[in-house]
């Protein structure tokens, strides 16, 4: 049965075909329909050049004109629309010099990365198939389509793409096309970090993810990546501890963890693989916060310090490492406990303590800040003003400080 994304783009090709030209469905969401899997959005490729599209439909964006990519609004939705087209001259094993538009959907197809991606779906769901992806798909296999060199040498990404779509489908990558991509793999130093980067996630998501990461370690390709020169070790042991339940931050600091990195060098290796730095802060504080667990077990200071979803997350990679199950009740339970969770909700400011000690700021403040929300943790005093005031008044005269 066709799908529903499908259904509601038909009505795309049919103005299209009424128009006079060809459009049918291709890339991936087409592989994804014969596979059973949902789909998200559909491709559309066309003959029709963007300037006659353009006359097609009202709605349009230019989101990548010059690959000849717009954008169709229509029924509410919107849809990438690219011109059949063949890729001209690679020179540097990155991105095509120039993009031909041309009318054979066949020769559209055939610049396609794997024959699993080189299907086209006409509206009757009627697949064209001239590079056997629908028996690459039954086989589940990844296999380039045409020479696995020339195709690689064209577009290195494609051989991190490769790996990728293996954890995402749980697919094997067909002999001849593995042999290239380990005989290729420096071709990867052609490609922007950004676009690795991608690939790299996307892969370390997929079910099939620890042969993925195995895979790029015995392929060679990780030699070849940010700060993975020379550490097939350290990716192994990261394979074996990675599960299916740890998330993309959990997955970037358990593989901190098995390469051994300290200090600097995690903020330059998560700065090398071009991550934002909102993530890499918190990357950071997570593995800090699993190496305190490898030494202490969690308590209402601790978890108050690191939060509820930094100490989950540091708790599911130390789970991870010791083959524990993950169970963040005990957390959320001790996380509960805590009468505040985090500083804003103390009731006192810095200037009603100066206020009741009349004293002057100075670093005095900030220790009987802490030492007041420390009391408020441990419910040594409630969150209130009056109870802290008189607390606060006790503690002084106890230690003589008045
Ligand atoms: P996903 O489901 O992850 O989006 P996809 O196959 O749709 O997978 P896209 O990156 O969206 O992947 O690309 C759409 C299609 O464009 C692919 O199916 C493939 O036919 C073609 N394609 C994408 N990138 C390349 C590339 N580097 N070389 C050749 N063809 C490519
Ligand atoms: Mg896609």
């Amino acid at each position: 049965m066709i799908q529903n994304p499908f259904k509601e783009a038909i009505p795309v090709l049919e103005l299209i075909e009424e128009a006079g030209f060809e459009a049918y469905f291709v890339g991936g969401s087409v592989r994804d329909h014969l596979l059973g899997r949902s789909i998200a959005d559909v491709d559309i490729a066309t003959s029709a050049l963007p300037e006659e599209m353009k006359r097609i439909f009202p709605k349009t964006a230019d989101v990548g004109i010059e690959h000849g990519t717009i954008l169709v609004h229509h029924g509410g939705n919107h849809y990438e629309v690219t011109t059949f087209r063949s890729e001209a001259d690679y020179t540097d094993f990155r991105r095509p010099d120039s993009v031909s538009f041309i009318r054979s959907l066949k020769e559209d197809l055939q610049r396609r990365d794997f024959t699993m991606n080189a299907m086209a779906m006409d509206k009757d769901g009627q697949i064209i198939d001239p590079f056997a992806g629908k028996e690459a798909i039954d086989r589940k296999m990844i296999v380039t389509v045409g020479n696995p060199d020339e195709r690689f040498g064209e577009d290195a990404l494609r051989m991190l793409r490769a790996v990728r779509f293996q954890s995402q489908l749980s697919f094997s990558i067909e002999q001849q096309t593995y042999e290239s991509l380990a005989a290729n793999s420096h071709l990867l130093n052609n490609i922007a970090v950004e676009r690795k980067l991608v690939e790299f996630e996307k892969l370390m998501m997929g079910p099939a993810r620890v042969e993925a990461i195995q895979l790029l370690a015995n392929s060679g390709m990780s030699q070849f990546l940010p700060g993975l020169k020379r550490k097939n070790g350290h990716l192994m042991s990261f394979s074996s501890h990675v599960t299916s339940e740890l998330e993309l931050a959990e997955l970037w600091v358990l593989l901190l963890f098995d390469l051994g990195l300290s200090g600097k060098e995690i903020d330059s290796f998560l700065r090398e693989w071009k991550l934002p730095v909102q993530k890499i802060k918190r990357y950071i504080q997570i593995h800090s916060w699993l190496l305190y667990r490898m030494e202490n077990d969690w308590d209402l200071k601790s978890i108050y310090k690191a939060g509820l979803d930094k100490a989950i997350s540091a708790e599911k990679v130390f789970g991870t490492l010791h083959a524990l199950v993950n169970n963040p009740e005990g957390l959320i339970k001790l996380f509960d406990m805590l009468p505040i969770k985090n500083r804003q909700q103390l009731v006192v400011s810095g200037n009603d303590v100066m206020a009741w000690m009349d004293k002057q700021p100075g670093p005095w403040l900030r220790v009987t800040l802490d030492e007041i929300e420390q009391a408020v943790i441990y419910g040594k005093v409630p969150n209130e003003k009056e109870k802290i005031k008189e607390w606060l008044n006790a503690s002084n005269q106890k230690s003589g400080k008045n």
